[in-house]
Formats: structure tokens, sequence, C-alpha cells
């Protein structure tokens, strides 16, 4: 088989995924880093959807004839958009690219407007919500500087299966300034109650340049120690398997059959179509391209409408991978997924194992506790790899030096 032919299907280019990135918010979270835009004055929805619209239609083409694997529709708050609009993005998604997509996700943030919307995002085609519970605390949503309530989470979770969701995610996040792990595992026990078929609990991460990066510095709020955050995560791990949601991911749980199958796609570098503000695409590997590219769009909302109603659709940045950029993602994201690395088709793909190219970097996390290596040479996350899975990464994207 000729390596383009290898390539194209490894990568997935018979099919693609479709990322909207709609940046309006309330009001922006001490802890956020995306690309996002408080509030969302009258007039600026309808320009941005056209504004979406168009994108779809003039950044498919490279993608053709891949047909539609999934939609995600991410923010941002993109549940602040009218169904209507949603419907609008859907229907030039629809037309872009042709096929039924297994999933459509959309996320969600427990506000009662957006709650009352969800029967008519159904109606649109959202098959799968994603919705930013964060924790059932009081005090801890208002510390995370969330605009909403204990209340309205369980409100929102309740409407969403009236509405006939049976595809949930709920995010939680633990390690919050105040938090103990008894708030953690409570947060956790109000999630099961509403029995979500999946779960994605993060820890909170100090982001450089946000407010709570700031306050972290000045000493004005203190976060869990990283020992107590690693209790918590194994803690979340723990319960949450209990109850029958496996760990599939890093950060990510769910009921057999539920694994969120867009995000997938991110880890097993399948061809992405991301538009919108900051949104990144995936362009598999082609002749001209051999390792792929990882196009970003403009993070500036006025200087993105801007360029796409002038009709530029190429992105700022074209993001092509080298082959060392390449082969280090391709290690790193299998990582993040419970089944790690397999030798044997990392082989296939770089004519080399994962020992070859990083012999002393494998020896020392294996020695560490870090990875765990099978006889064949396939590499997964240890229990202690999980908790340290970013700095496991570092040593794929930056390998020791001499
Ligand atoms: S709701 Fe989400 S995307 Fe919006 S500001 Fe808060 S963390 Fe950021």
């Amino acid at each position: 088989m000729a390596r383009e032919d290898e390539a194209t299907i490894r990568a997935g280019a018979e099919d693609v995924g479709v990322y909207v990135h709609v940046p309006f918010c309330h009001r922006i979270c001490p802890y956020c880093d995306f690309a996002v835009v408080a509030g969302l004055p009258g007039g600026r929805e309808d320009r941005t959807v056209s504004v979406l619209v168009r994108e779809i239609e003039g950044r498919a083409q490279p993608f053709r004839p891949a047909s539609l694997a999934t939609i995600y529709l991410g923010g941002g708050t993109p549940s602040l958009l009218r169904p209507e609009s949603l419907g609008r993005i859907l229907g030039a998604i629809g037309k872009a690219f042709p096929g039924t997509p297994s999933e459509v996700t959309l996320e969600v943030n427990p506000s009662t407007t957006e709650r009352e919307r969800l029967p008519a995002f159904r109606e649109v085609g959202v098959t799968r919500l994603s919705i930013g519970v964060q924790s059932f605390a009081d005090a801890t949503l208002k510390r995370l500087g969330r605009a909403h309530t204990a209340v309205e989470c369980h409100a929102t979770l309740e409407a969403a299966r009236r509405a006939g969701f049976d595809n949930l995610s709920l995010d939680l996040i633990f390690g919050a300034q105040g938090q103990d792990l008894p708030a953690v595992l409570a947060d956790v026990e109000a999630a099961l109650a509403h029995s979500p078929e999946h779960v994605s609990a993060y820890a909170l991460t100090v982001e450089p340049g946000t407010p709570l990066a700031f306050g972290v510095e000045t000493g004005r709020l203190v976060l869990p120690s990283d020992d107590l955050a690693a209790d918590m995560m194994l803690a979340v791990a723990d319960r949450l398997e209990a109850a029958g949601l496996q760990r599939y991911e890093v950060s990510n749980y769910a009921r057999p059959g539920n694994e969120a199958q867009h995000n997938a796609r991110y880890w097993q570098r399948r061809a992405v179509l991301g538009v919108g503000i900051g949104a990144h695409s995936y362009r598999p590997p082609t002749a001209a391209n051999p390792h792929g590219a990882r196009p970003a769009n403009e993070r500036d909302l006025a200087r993105w409408s801007t360029r796409i109603e002038s009709g530029v659709m190429t992105s700022p940045e074209p993001g092509w991978l080298s082959a060392a950029e390449a082969r280090a993602e391709a290690a790193f994201l299998a990582l993040r997924r419970r089944q790690g690395i397999s030798a044997a088709a990392f082989s296939a793909e770089w004519r080399a194992t994962p020992r070859d190219i990083w012999p002393r970097e494998i020896e020392n996390l294996v020695a560490a506790g870090l990875l765990d290596e099978s006889s064949a040479g396939d590499l997964a996350l240890t229990q202690r790899g999980w908790l340290l899975a970013d700095s496991v990464f570092e040593h794929f994207v930056s390998p020791d030096a001499d």
C-alpha cells in the first residue's frame, strides 16, 4: 500500500467532524481562556450566524468528498443562540457534506433561557447535550464565577430528560478554592443521581493571564494542594467507575457505547473542520501536505468576521505539521486514551516503534511508574500516569536533551 493511501485511511479522511465555535457567554468566568465575548447584543447573533454559515460553505471544499460524521456546537455558550439560528448552522453543514451525523452535541449552561429552548434544540437536530454543571454546590459555583445555581443545574438536567435527550454529558470541575474531598464526592453523587451517560471531570487549571491566575499569584486565592487535587481525581475516578462510567480518556468517563464520538476524532487524528473564532481544524495528510495540518482561526471576533465576509477562507495560521510534530501528536494523543499506543499501529505509520524514537524517555517514564509497557511495546498511562498526564506528554513533545 502506498504511503499516501495508508495515511489517508489512518487519518480518516473518508469522513469529517465539524466543530462550530459560538463565542458568546453571559459573562466571562475568571478561569476561562477560551475565545469568548461577553453578552450577545441584538443584531450580533444574526450577523455571527451568517458569517459561520459563509465559513462552512467556503471552507468545506478541502475536506470533500468526506461524509459527515459528527457535529459539535461549542464555545462560549452556543445555547445562547436561538434554536432557529442553530438550525441555520446545522442546515449549512448538512448542505456542505453528505451523510447523517451520528452525533450532534450542543454545549449548554444551566440557565433558564437555555432550559426553555431544549425541546426546540432537539427539534432542529441536536442529539446530545454537554451541560456545564461544574458543581452542584452554590458556594463553589460562586467561587468559580459561574452565573447559575445548583437548583438550576438540577432543573436543566431534568428538563433535558423531559425533552427526550437520552445522551447527556455533564462537566464537573474539581480543585476549586474551598473545595475538599467530601465536597467533590458530593458533586459526583449529585451528578450520578441524574444517571448521565457521560461525565467530563476536569481539574481546575490556572491559565496564565486569567483573573484566576492573578488571584493565585497575589495570594488572594488559595487552591487545594497538588496532593489534595490528586486525591480528588482518584476519588472521582473510583466513584464514577464504580457507578459504571468507565474512564476512557484523561478527563472523560462514559457508559459503554456512550464515549464522545466527536472528541474521539481529535485523539484519533481524524479530519475536523473547525469554524468560528479560535477554532482549530485538522487536515489529514495528503501528497502536498504529508504530515497533516492544524489550521487555526483568528481569536478576534471583528477580525474573523471581516476576513470571512471579504471571502478569505484560508486560516491565518495554516498549521502545517512537521514529521516530528505529527509523530509526537500520534504518541501523546493516543496516550490520552485508555488503550494507549499500539506499537504495531505506530510502527505501520512511522516505520519505527515508539521505543526507536523515544528510547530514553520511555525507559524513564516506565521506571518512574508513569507508563505501562507490554511485551509487544504497547504503552499506556498507569494510575499515577493519569495524574501527571500533561508532564508525561511533554516528554514526547520535547524529548530529553542529549
Ligand atoms: S461559560 Fe465556559 S466558555 Fe463561557 S466564560 Fe465561562 S468557562 Fe468560558
